[in-house]
């Protein structure tokens, strides 16, 4: 069966995923599959390398996006043989049901959540209404459009400070890995950053910022839900940006969580309800807020978390008994799985 690695992607989050797939290339059991690697360049650009036959193959990163042999992908590739997708993609464009969908079209397995659950995950306003019609907890927020920010500025603030107080976070409403978020202290801070997520995307979510734990619980499974231990991530400062997260590796994981079993039991139990309420598959990360005061608040489900053998997703699964190897092959059988078993 071939195996077709997808990475990179047209958006903000296109190095992490170049990271992710680097790691995954090298763990990945070549015995059961023929490797191609295609890469989608930040101008939106498919191109396929050669098939990698083994773990040791690629050396760098900087030699993913600069496949030896640049040759345009073709969907036919896809169709003509027995094929597995694996979109090792974060953010819009990958992450967000729209690569899902021509995955569905092309009738291709593929890893990972669906269409629905990708698309939901990735929407930090529909996810909220799902999240609560399920019963779970998320902070207060607001959505800010891009017609009423036209009309008035200072009408979209003022309903924004009647409703929440400050500090506020601000973030456009398909994003991840914290591109486009600003933290806000005061309404000229509320202004700069509303104008600055507007250029992501053209809805904006705005929420009441609290001090918090963040705990992150990892999902694996079809209708066979399984989570993780929790793992935190350790703050030096309130908020997290892209460059903390990702490139300055600045972020300490504590895993398991140090937090009581109850609360252990309480936010696995919340991980997978939040799972089903977006109606994930294969895998996901579902992020927590805990307050001092102890409650939990549900922030969001990815669908495609970081995935090198050093992110969160892996760590938390290598402590609860699945070694990372194992972890790729098994969502690679989690996406074959499902669509078996869709007809
Ligand atoms: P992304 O999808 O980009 O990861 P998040 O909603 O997780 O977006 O926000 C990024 C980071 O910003 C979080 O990991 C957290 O550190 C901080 N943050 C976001 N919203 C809040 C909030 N309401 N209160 C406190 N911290 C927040
Ligand atoms: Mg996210
Ligand atoms: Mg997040």
């Amino acid at each position: 069966m071939k195996l077709y690695v997808i990475y990179g992607g047209k958006n903000a989050e296109h190095e992490v995923s170049v990271k992710s797939a680097f790691s995954i290339l090298q763990h990945i059991y070549y015995d059961y599959y023929t490797v191609i690697p295609v890469y989608i360049t930040r101008e939106g650009n498919w191109f396929r390398g050669s098939e990698v036959k083994g773990r040791d193959s690629i050396q760098s990163k900087a030699e993913l996006v600069d496949l030896k042999q640049k040759t345009p992908f073709s969907f036919n590739e896809l169709i003509e043989e027995e094929s597995v997708a694996f979109p090792v993609l974060h953010g819009p464009n990958g992450e967000d049901g729209t690569i899902q969908g021509l995955f569905e079209t092309l009738d291709i397995p593929y890893v990972g959540s669906g269409v629905l659950a990708s698309a939901i995950g990735m929407d930090k306003l529909i996810s909220k209404s799902v999240f609560k019609e399920a019963g779970l907890s998320v902070l207060p927020y607001k959505e800010v459009k891009l017609r009423d920010w036209k009309v008035s500025r200072q009408d979209v603030c003022d309903a924004l400070e009647t409703y929440l107080d400050y500090p506020m976070y601000v973030k456009p409403v398909n994003q991840g890995s914290s591109v486009g978020i600003t933290r806000v202290l005061n309404t000229q801070e509320l202004i700069e950053a509303i104008e600055l997520a507007f250029n992501y995307d053209y809805r904006i979510v705005v929420e009441k910022g609290v001090p918090v734990r963040e705990i992150e619980v990892a999902i694996l499974g079809n209708e066979d839900v399984h989570t993780s231990v929790p793992g935190e991530l350790v703050k030096p400062k309130p908020f997290y940006a892209y460059e903390d997260k990702y490139l300055n590796q600045k972020v300490v994981r504590e895993i398991p969580a140090k937090i009581s079993g109850e609360l252990t039991k309480k936010m696995r139990k919340m991980a997978a309800d939040a799972f089903e309420a977006i109606n994930g598959s294969g895998i996901s990360r579902a992020d927590f807020f805990l307050t001092e005061e102890g409650e939990v608040y549900i922030n969001e489900v990815n669908t495609f978390p970081g995935f090198t053998s050093n992110s969160m997703y892996p760590k938390v699964w290598a402590k609860t008994g699945i070694p990372y190897a194992d972890l790729i092959e098994e969502v690679i059988q989690l996406g074959l799985r499902r669509h078996k078993d869709k007809y």
